[in-house]
């Protein structure tokens, strides 16, 4: 066996195909077995940490092999929002799975999926009643794309095919999607001159930047189908936040001047942001929404992009190539659509809002003693979200392994340390996670600053 600690506290590099030490305590076999095999996201294998061999979660609490036990302040990766294992989402998933664990959709439908489509369609802004399957939120992009970009062809308007997208913006790692994506400065500013290019702009805080945009759509609106914002927070990007005055005058220049309106919805709804989805904040119902991360619970990937009446008729015809030809092969996979049905069940009975503003406001202050530490350039807030941005990474992979010495799964990125816990995670647990955020980042500073 080639086992390696996992002790995170290590940040000794392990090159892709470099072998192991042998046998550390608490390493599992599978761990020094396997690592040489895997290639892991958005990592530099030759030089990254090996990552934490994980035995079990359950609520928000990681167990990991070596015995240790960390509390998750990610929700793994915003997805897992009533907690790991909930009984009601696996209890579902297991009924499902002696029923039918798969089935193609092409030809064929089942009740899990279309039980969720109608209870989807309920819960949306009102308007949004078409649901289009598919396995992840990148992907639910794509769709949304392909939709807009389609809903103008199947229209007689072929040149409407460039997107407005956002600086900040991250909307997947699909082709499609990193094109919309800040490709700037962004994760995927590599691929800039390979990707279709379309209007990167800021998003528009002021009244003059609001009437920019304006102009900026007058002018080109017939070489676009539309415009792609998450909406109140650009998550990935940077956790960047947006009014929802803002996010409403965004949604009125678009009617105006007939753009299609995506709000990518995958890291904010479900309640991350104190309502059900974001745009409800605003009072807008966008032309189409993607859905994903939260949808199932966080149990199994599901994508859902869901379009109102207008988008959806723009396909209807005798012509069979006005159809969307979009079918991925495990789109709407029983076991995930009956893991969101649960999910929604839990939304119905528990009160997830209160909790997520009960959050919101242990965030809005527990992090403040942050702003003052130098090398912090900004520290914010909001819904079920909260963010300490650093002038300038520096000491990552010492920042992550600090936390985990604490006792806590966070993973600061680019240049923020930030928290997007389970919506159901403990006044007490919280408190955990913010003092270690607070006082490793005064570590950090006094370190690395
Ligand atoms: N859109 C947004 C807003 C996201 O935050 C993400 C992932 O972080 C995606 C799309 C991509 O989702 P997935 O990772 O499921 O492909």
């Amino acid at each position: 066996m080639t086992g390696r600690s996992a002790s995170a506290a290590s940040a000794e590099p392990i090159g892709a195909g470099r072998v192991a030490p042998d046998d550390e305590a608490g390493s599992p076999d599978w761990l020094g077995d396997g690592y040489r095999h895997i290639w892991l996201p958005y990592a530099q294998m030759q030089t990254s940490p090996v990552p934490l061999a994980v035995a079990s979660t359950s609520g928000v609490r990681i167990r990991l092999s070596d015995g240790r036990e960390l509390i998750d302040a990610l929700a793994s990766w915003w997805t897992a929002c009533h907690g790991y294992n909930h009984p009601h989402i696996v209890g579902e998933i297991k009924r499902q799975a002696d029923i039918m664990p798969h089935v193609m959709f092409g030809g064929l439908a089942h009740e899990p999926a279309l039980i969720l489509a109608r209870r989807l369609a309920a819960i949306l802004p009102d308007g949004l009643e078409r649901v289009f399957f598919s396995d992840s939120g990148s992907v639910a992009v794509e769709v949304a794309l392909k939709m807009a970009v389609q809903f103008w062809i199947n229209r007689g308007m072929k040149g409407r095919k460039k997107f407005i997208a956002f600086r900040h913006a991250y909307h997947g790692d699909t082709t499609g999607a990193m094109a919309v994506s800040d490709t700037d400065d962004g994760m995927h500013h590599l691929f800039k001159g390979t990707l279709p290019e379309h209007f990167l702009l800021e998003v528009p805080r002021t009244k003059s930047e609001i009437a920019a945009l304006d102009e900026f759509i007058k002018g080109r609106r017939a070489d676009i189908a539309g415009l792609i914002i998450e909406p109140l927070v650009q998550a990935a990007g940077g956790f960047k936040f947006h009014r929802p005055d803002t996010l409403a005058a965004i949604h009125k220049i678009c009617a105006r001047h007939d753009v299609l309106f995506i709000a990518d919805e995958v890291a904010t709804g479900f309640g991350r942001t104190g309502t059900l989805f974001a745009c409800e904040a605003a009072g807008i119902t966008p032309d189409i929404m993607c859905l994903s991360k939260a949808l199932t619970g966080g149990a199994i990937g599901l994508g859902a992009t869901v379009a109102t009446a207008r988008v959806f008729d723009a396909f209807l015809s005798d012509d069979p190539d006005r159809a969307l030809m979009h079918g991925p092969s495990y789109m709407a996979n029983p076991l995930a659509a009956a893991a969101a049905n649960a999910s929604l069940d839990l939304f119905e009975r528990e009160p997830r809002l209160d909790q997520v503003g009960a959050i919101a406001d242990h965030l809005a202050g527990a992090l403040e003693p942050c702003r003052a530490l130098a090398g912090v350039k900004d520290v914010r807030a909001f819904g079920a979200i909260g963010v300490v941005e650093l002038d300038e990474m520096r000491g990552l992979d010492w920042l992550r392994a600090r936390f985990v010495g604490e006792g806590v799964w966070l993973r600061p990125f680019a240049n923020v340390v930030y928290t997007m816990p389970a919506l159901v995670i403990s006044p007490a647990d919280l408190t955990r996670v913010t003092d270690a955020l607070v006082k490793i980042v005064a570590e950090w500073s006094r370190k690395f600053a």
